[in-house]
């Protein structure tokens, strides 16, 4: 195993594991990242049983993967579920891996415009009585609301994962490149956008982006 394949880096599924699968067999990574949007039709393990065992898997949640229900049933409720690094640093392969899942809503938060809702109790609070909902829909829960990116920003890590692009990318946001700034990151990979590309933003930070159903080493090779 090349130090550089250490950890792959999986850009949006939608359904297809296979170069996944076909990327572990034959890199042997200690661990694999999935950037989010799975579509998935059964739960997670399902499609990735081969490789369950032969490396460790995390993930990140897509927008994607809220709605229909059963989508994201079979990511939250699946085997994997534990793996998320959503809002997390987690020491993976002896690197620090910081994840955030989702995506900027025009309803919740759109930077660099303010935010509508501070945080998910704010937005619950200014809900009619009548409503009595204590649970957040899971279209809003698809969204990164500002106070959780704000208790990230103090975290520190050396990559960061993101579905959402940053700067680097036309259709990214501020937000995401003043997280890898605050969190000291090396380097920043992210899905969504279904582009392969690598970018420097302020601090040298590195970024790749991933594209759908590709997978990248650390040096942001596609394989
Ligand atoms: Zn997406």
């Amino acid at each position: 195993m090349a130090d550089s394949s250490k950890i792959l880096f999986a850009g949006d599924p939608h359904g297809d594991f296979e170069p996944l699968i076909s990327a572990v067999k034959k890199h042997q990574p200690e661990a694999a990242v999935l950037l989010g949007d799975y579509e998935l039709k059964k739960p997670l393990q399902d499609y990735i049983q081969e490789i369950i065992g032969e490396t460790k898997i995390w993930w990140i949640p897509g927008n994607h993967d809220f709605d229909p229900p059963e989508h994201y049933h079979n990511l939250f409720s699946s085997q994997l579920a534990e793996q998320s690094l959503h809002l997390k640093v987690v020491d993976i392969a002896g690197v620090k891996v910081a994840g955030l899942g989702g995506i900027f809503l025009g309803r919740v938060w759109y930077p660099p415009h303010s935010p509508k809702w501070k945080s998910k109790r704010h937005y619950l609070n200014s809900l009619p009585v009548s409503v009595e909902s204590t649970e957040i829909s899971l279209k809003y829960q698809s969204a990164i609301w500002q106070d959780e990116w704000a208790e990230l920003k103090k975290l520190k890590a050396d990559i960061l994962v993101t579905h959402e692009g940053p700067r680097s990318h036309r259709h990214g946001f501020i937000a995401i490149d003043q997280l890898a700034e605050a969190m000291g990151v090396k380097k920043v990979f992210h899905g969504h956008l279904h582009e392969h590309y690598s970018a420097r933003i302020r601090n040298g930070i590195q970024v790749f982006g991933v594209r759908n159903a590709k997978v990248v080493d650390l040096l942001g090779n596609e394989l």
